[in-house]
């Protein structure tokens, strides 16, 4: 999930504050995974606050939440350019919207019938729920267990929407965090999302800030250094990092 654009909606934005107590150990300080909250610290220095996620409103988070399924942020960008550009990059018009015609607007981000199919769905089941706001009343499991009643919504999904269109705190497990935390050994690779999402959580003394900005960073480093494959000459992490010791 990569990001263009500075976000401008209800979910917290890093402040100068927040950036100076993150960059001192702040909201990510470690606890079971000692090295955690270091690595957090280390991707603020080097990366900067990133200012996730990329829109200019809640429902557009949750329509890139599924746009961005298997396939790059640049094509989910493309299709949300098309919505928005036909005036149906909001709850309402989505609803009404044809799924032929809605499936033709999101073709560039991939499995364009599939993801029309579940953005039509979500959109007519928030409309029943009253609008996207209507969630702020559930807690933060009934939040999650309702985005995971949804079709093709996932825990990553899930997530991600419960993160950052509700600024809950949950830890976002992508393919970027999974692999970046294997490479420097703080977990196999291969657990359960679950595993992994409360093992980080239970890690992190922290709460929505911390997730949103540690997301963020974790997926700036995977474009910048830590992708499928890796380019460990100068990255801030590798004196720490299993993968870039390990003998070749
Ligand atoms: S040293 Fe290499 S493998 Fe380790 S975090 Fe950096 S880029 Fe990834």
């Amino acid at each position: 999930m990569a990001v263009q654009r500075v976000a401008r909606v209800a979910v917290p934005a890093m402040t100068a504050d927040r950036a100076e107590s993150a960059a001192a150990g702040g909201p990510c300080r470690s606890g079971g995974l000692p090295a955690a909250g270091a690595v957090y610290t280390r991707l603020l220095a080097a990366y900067g606050p990133q200012h996730w996620w990329p829109a200019e409103s809640r429902f557009e988070i949750i329509v890139g939440a599924v746009l961005i399924q298997r396939t790059s942020w640049r094509n989910a960008e493309q299709a949300l350019a098309r919505l928005r550009a036909a005036g149906a990059l909001a709850l309402a018009p989505m609803a009404a919207l044809d799924r032929e015609v809605l499936a033709g607007l999101v073709r560039p981000a991939g499995f364009y019938r599939q993801k029309a199919a579940r953005l039509g769905a979500i959109s007519g089941w928030l409309v029943m729920q009253g609008g996207c706001d209507a969630l702020d009343e559930l807690d933060d499991a009934a939040l999650r267990a309702a985005w995971l009643a949804q079709p093709g919504i996932g825990p990553e999904t899930a997530d991600a929407i419960a993160l950052y269109a509700y600024g809950r705190p949950v830890f976002v497990v992508d393919a970027y965090a999974r692999r970046l935390l294997a490479r420097l050994g703080l977990v196999r690779g291969d657990e359960p999302y679950e595993t992994l999402r409360v093992a980080l959580e239970a890690t992190l003394d922290a709460g929505s800030d911390c997730y949103n900005e540690f997301h963020a960073l974790i997926v700036a480093h995977g474009k910048a250094r830590c992708g499928v494959r890796p380019r460990c000459d100068g990255c801030v992490l590798a004196g720490d990092c299993a993968h870039a010791r390990a003998p070749r």
